[in-house]
């Protein structure tokens, strides 16, 4: 083997003298394998995993995982794009060694997300976690803004017993309900406690309102390691469920009626260390930066949908009051608008005051999401664009003329009409570049043909334990 030298290809240098150290610290600690993760255009995270032995040639050359998982559909059945989806090819997989994190969940491995980089070393247009610090990195080159982001997971725990993927709540507990943290009282402990070991901040963690639905949010981080962190606390819990016979579900919709698991994500824009969400001039402490940004996200969200809903089963839950934000508007505090603006407690706002991106869910892939929700309100910010009125209660309550004046608009009732709206937002495609965004168009139909024929009670069954 020829030696191995800094700087790598997906490295930074001094990350072999690192991964050597490293990997037997891991060694040691009882680790035998190391997950390498990262989420496919479907929003399927998919992994290789090598063993403890192998961090040091993985960091020097990675690992090769085909290109092909980005036309991947969630039932694993495989579509085309102009340049994705043949057999053809192969990516390297590297590391990322800030982020390395030994599961408590899953004793003896560790866990890494990674970023794809062709054989010869660049980046690979399909990557989206380099697509999301791309945005990330301009955002700051051209605006000098950075960002700090959370989403928030919610699932339905099921019994793993039942029969035939059939779903059968965990909980019987009513929504908020002592019950249901009382019934799930040493799963919920052992949960904290594997994502204490893991130093994943746990903000809040309670019973939800749908049947044996549960939340968890995490504390803000910037871009992408929120993207990594909400990839990781999902396979901490699904490794705890199971442990306790319990199967988790991330699915928007696990059955065809009624409130879904939503994936809210949180956003705060911050120019020299300061919030530009707080101690502004404008509506609810905002600066004119800050309402711009948001002008551009509702501006863009019914594109938006086909990356931050990107399943059939999306459109079982993204339905008027739900809690799910399904209209082009803004409110404080609002639950049913697209933005919820969120000002913080009196003494705290500079650090709390962000917005609440609602018609998100869990089978979004994070990155894409994240980095699309950016591009959107970068646009709103480059133009600065004037934030419409606020609504307060519930927009479904307006009446069509007064929607219309007010500018709300009704986001996507289907995948296919959130793709017809996202293949007309030049500034989405552009963000994403041709090779993503031909992905995300042909994914989407893919997942729209794939449930041809099927009711909305087939769409959830079908959908209901992919994500
Ligand atoms: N479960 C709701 C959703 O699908 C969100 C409930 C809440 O406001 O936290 O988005
Ligand atoms: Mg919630």
């Amino acid at each position: 083997m020829p030696p191995l030298v800094d700087p790598v290809p997906g490295g930074s240098p001094g990350d072999l003298a690192r991964a050597h150290a490293l990997a037997h610290e891991l060694s040691a600690q009882g680790v035998r394998g190391i997950v390498l993760a990262y989420v496919d255009t479907a929003g399927i995270c998919r992994v290789k995993t090598v063993p403890w032995q192998g961090l040091q040639p993985t960091v020097a050359w990675g690992v090769g995982m085909s290109p092909v998982f980005d036309t991947f559909l969630a039932n694993d059945a495989i579509v085309r794009t102009d340049v994705l989806g043949s057999p053809d090819g192969d990516l390297r997989l590297y590391p990322d060694l800030d982020r390395l994190v030994v599961l408590a969940g899953q004793p003896g491995w560790a866990w890494a997300p990674v970023d794809r980089l062709t054989q010869e070393g660049d980046p690979h247009p399909g990557c989206s976690r380099t697509f999301l610090r791309r945005i990330v990195t301009s955002a700051e080159d051209r605006h000098g803004v950075t960002f700090r982001a959370g989403v928030e997971i919610e699932w339905v725990l099921g019994r793993a017993a039942a029969p035939a993927d059939e779903f059968v709540p965990a909980t019987s507990g009513p929504a908020y309900g002592a019950a249901r943290q009382i019934e799930l009282s040493d799963y919920a402990a052992d949960l904290l406690g594997a994502l204490e070991k893991q130093e994943v901040p746990v903000a809040q963690f309670h019973p939800e309102y749908a049947p044996g639905q549960f939340e968890l949010s995490t504390g803000a981080l910037d871009p992408v390691a929120a993207a990594d962190q909400s990839v990781l606390v999902r396979q901490t819990i699904r490794a705890v469920s199971q442990k306790h016979g319990l199967r988790a579900s991330f699915a928007p919709a696990v059955a065809e009626r009624g409130v879904g698991n939503g994936g809210h994500l949180h956003l705060s824009l911050w120019r020299h260390g300061v919030n530009l969400h707080a101690g502004g001039d404008r509506r609810y402490g905002m600066t004119a930066a800050a309402e711009s940004f948001i002008s551009g996200l509702l501006t863009h969200l019914p594109a938006l949908t086909a990356v931050t809903a990107p399943s059939p089963a999306s459109y079982l839950r993204l339905k008027p009051s739900q809690w799910a934000g399904v209209f082009t508007a803004w409110g404080r505090e609002t639950r049913e608008t697209g933005v919820r603006v969120i000002t913080g407690t009196a003494g705290h706002q500079s650090q709390d005051a962000n917005l609440e991106l609602k018609p998100v869910d869990l089978a979004a892939n994070p990155y894409l999401a994240l980095g699309c929700a950016i591009a959107a309100g970068l646009d709103g910010l480059a133009s600065a664009a004037s934030l419409p009125e606020e609504v307060t209660d519930d927009p479904a309550r307006l009446i069509p003329d007064e929607a219309v004046a007010r500018g709300v608009r009704r986001l996507p009732t289907s995948l296919p009409q959130a793709v017809e709206e996202f293949r007309a937002d030049e500034v989405l495609r552009t963000a994403l570049g041709p090779v993503l965004a031909d992905a995300v168009i042909a994914v989407r139909e893919g997942e729209t043909g794939a449930v041809a024929g099927l009711d909305d009670a087939g769409v959830a069954a079908a959908y209901r334990w992919k994500y």
